[in-house]
């Protein structure tokens, strides 16, 4: 659907718009951020997916908010649960405009039509998470707001139904490639628009525009066991990246515990919030051992090390014992088809295992990025520790506020994109109002269009599949749950070489239609940046911290490291290794403090 308010102009073969303000990605964080535009300012939202295809769609458990209408809960409490479950890495002003505006955050999807599991009074009904308590940490709360498993199918289309009233202009299955960015007299980086590709016709449009928010989703895909969609390769962050913008904390990433096994598919942890158990090969429940107050509800990343560790001791199920068994059965039919129906279905399908009946082999999965664009409170994007680009915002999975520090937190996302997107759509809105379009440069779809006939010309014999692969492969060898100096080295070698590859990549469709070919040429070129930028962060963060587990140093380190990475791309990153043009730097963490000027979540011992 396309229904553009007002001309666009051709020139060049060159389709030409402009609007106040150009949000990239239809996810739950570019349609909240849509909503609180659109009334406020003239507003596109441009994506290389349909929108309700986006991964918001394919979130299955909650969204947190102490709305306490099961059991008693606070916001504080969810903050300090939050920080806790970051290990400390979290902005902690940013985690507490989390978790108070969660409420609203709900309460708003609600106004919208959200259809909400329901109490038998009537409520939002709530479920438990992991890591989210009462008490700070005494026992397990129920704070995830839910319908059903598919909580995200449902945010995305409530938040798209929205968007359509509102007639919020959309462009599908474009392709934003490039930001067209300016430098002021002093050498600040302006913001004139986004140059995108239209799927369908291969044709490029240019959109002028005084703002821009990225909301452009995860990277998953640079990992092979992934509960991420294809699509989710990251190219809000790469093109950042490519501006020469920072990103921060890209190290941190999280391992969902529970992936159908060898497959990566996720199944809710909404299924161990309703009383599902982690069992090795002998049937024991060895989370008790590992964290004996919440066991199975322990935060995501300590889950998730202690499953690897089990297979690693031998003490794995299956006939290769490499795997352990999510147990579902004595939750009942009833439980499973009517709160856990998709993932019942998934183990059914995938796996050809009857949740209601035997147990299911899992395996931890990469999900989630904790780190991406680097943005204040307020979603506006940063290009040092402090100095905002204006007009540049980004929302959602692809930033970084930070309020998932080291670890998130289940359903901290639905919420994250609902809080954040909100702020970044308002806080445009109030730039715009004021803001001049900054002039094109000249050609501005210069860069883009040299870019894609590189590619389609290329005469190069290199498969894109099968670096991709080399890349994924490798990633999850060296750089997954656990990681070492050397296992790192390897990945850096072998990204490296990839690189050299990259340039002799063969496109087969030559054409203009739908050349999906071509678009994951692109795509592959972004992973490899990414995947270079996590890997050498990691490497260069020695310690052990939420998802980041370094073997050699298996401690957190707060002294040395209780800082967030700032990685800078400094030169060409063609034939030249990471410290030649990769610059890391620090950047403090956000602590708050009482009236009494004591901090109010001192780093604790991370005990569950
Ligand atoms: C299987 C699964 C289950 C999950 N379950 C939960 C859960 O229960 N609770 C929870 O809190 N979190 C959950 N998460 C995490 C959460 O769903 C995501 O972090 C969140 O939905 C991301 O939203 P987003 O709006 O940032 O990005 P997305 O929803 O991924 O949207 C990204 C958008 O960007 C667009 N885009 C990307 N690149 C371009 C480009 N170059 N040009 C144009 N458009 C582009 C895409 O078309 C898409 O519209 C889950 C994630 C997965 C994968």
């Amino acid at each position: 659907m396309t229904t553009e308010a007002q001309e666009s102009v051709v020139r060049d073969g060159v389709h030409y718009h402009q609007f106040d303000i150009v949000i990239v990605g239809a996810g739950g964080a570019g349609m909240r951020a849509a909503i609180e535009a659109g009334p406020g300012a003239r507003t596109a939202v441009i994506s290389k997916l349909y929108p309700t295809r986006s991964h918001t769609g394919a979130a299955q458990g909650g969204m947190a908010a102490a709305l306490a209408n099961v059991e008693e809960d606070s916001w504080e409490w969810h903050t300090f649960d939050t920080v806790k479950g970051g290990d400390y890495l979290v902005d902690q002003d940013a985690a507490e405009i989390l978790a108070k505006e969660a409420i609203d955050a709900v309460i708003d999807l609600e106004n919208m039509g959200l259809p909400f599991n329901r109490t038998p009074e009537g409520k939002i009904d709530q479920r438990r998470f992991g890591g989210h308590t009462a008490e700070h940490g005494k026992t397990p709360v129920r704070r995830a707001c839910y319908a059903a498993d598919r909580t995200g199918h449902m945010i995305l289309q409530t938040l798209f139904q929205n968007c359509v009233k509102l007639g919020i202009n959309f462009f599908n299955e474009f392709y934003v490639l490039d930001l067209i960015t300016v430098k002021d007299a002093d050498g600040k980086t302006q913001i004139a628009g986004v140059v995108a590709y239209d799927l369908s016709t291969g044709e490029l449009h240019v959109f002028q525009s005084k703002a821009v928010i990225f909301a452009t989703g995860g990277f998953g895909k640079i990992f092979k066991t992934t509960s991420n969609a294809h699509t989710l390769t990251g190219d809000g962050v790469g093109i950042v990246w490519r501006k020469g913008l920072p990103l921060e904390d890209l190290e941190f990433f999280q391992f969902h515990p529970t992936g159908l096994a060898g497959l990566g598919i996720l199944l809710t942890e909404g299924a161990r919030g309703e009383g599902a158990i982690l069992r090795n090969a002998s049937g024991e429940r060895f989370m008790e051992r590992y964290a004996p107050t919440i066991k199975d509800l322990a935060p995501r990343d300590i889950v998730a090390r202690c499953m690897v560790q089990e297979v690693a001791e031998g003490r794995g199920a299956g006939p290769h014992k490499d795997y352990v068994l999510l147990d579902c059965t004595h939750l009942g039919a009833e439980v499973l088809e009517t709160k856990l129906p998709d993932i019942t279905e998934f183990a059914r399908t995938y796996l050809g295992v009857d949740p209601v009946v035997e147990p299911v082999p899992v395996m931890p999965t990469a999900h989630y990025a904790m780190g991406g664009i680097p943005t204040n409170n307020n979603a506006e994007v940063l290009a040092d520790n402090t100095t905002v680009v204006p007009g540049l915002y980004a929302a959602g999975e692809c930033a970084c506020v930070s309020v998932h520090g080291a670890n998130r937190l289940g359903t901290n996302s639905l919420l994250d994109i609902n809080v954040f997107g909100k702020r970044a759509g308002r806080q445009a809105v109030e730039y715009v109002k004021t803001a001049d379009f900054v002039p094109l440069p000249e050609n501005p779809a210069g860069f883009v269009s040299g870019m894609l006939e590189g590619l389609r010309n290329n005469q190069g014999t290199e498969r894109i599949a099968v670096l991709r692969k080399t890349l994924q492969d490798e990633m999850d060898k060296g750089a997954q749950v656990f990681r070492t100096h050397d296992s790192l080295e390897h990945v850096l070698g072998v990204i490296k070489d990839l690189r050299d590859r990259y340039r002799n990549v063969h496109v087969d469709d030559k054409g203009h239609r739908f050349n999906t070919d071509l678009l994951e040429a692109v795509e592959l070129g972004f992973l490899l940046d990414i995947a270079e930028v996590v890997v050498y962060a990691a490497q260069n963060r020695q310690e052990s911290r939420g998802g980041h587990m370094r073997d050699d140093f298996p401690k957190r380190d707060d002294e040395n490291y209780m800082k967030h990475t700032m990685a800078y791309l400094t030169g060409d990153p063609h034939s030249s290794t990471p410290s030649d043009h990769i610059k890391l730097d620090w950047k403090p963490v956000v602590f708050t403090k009482n009236e009494q000027g004591e901090l109010n979540y001192p780093p604790l011992e991370r005990k569950y």
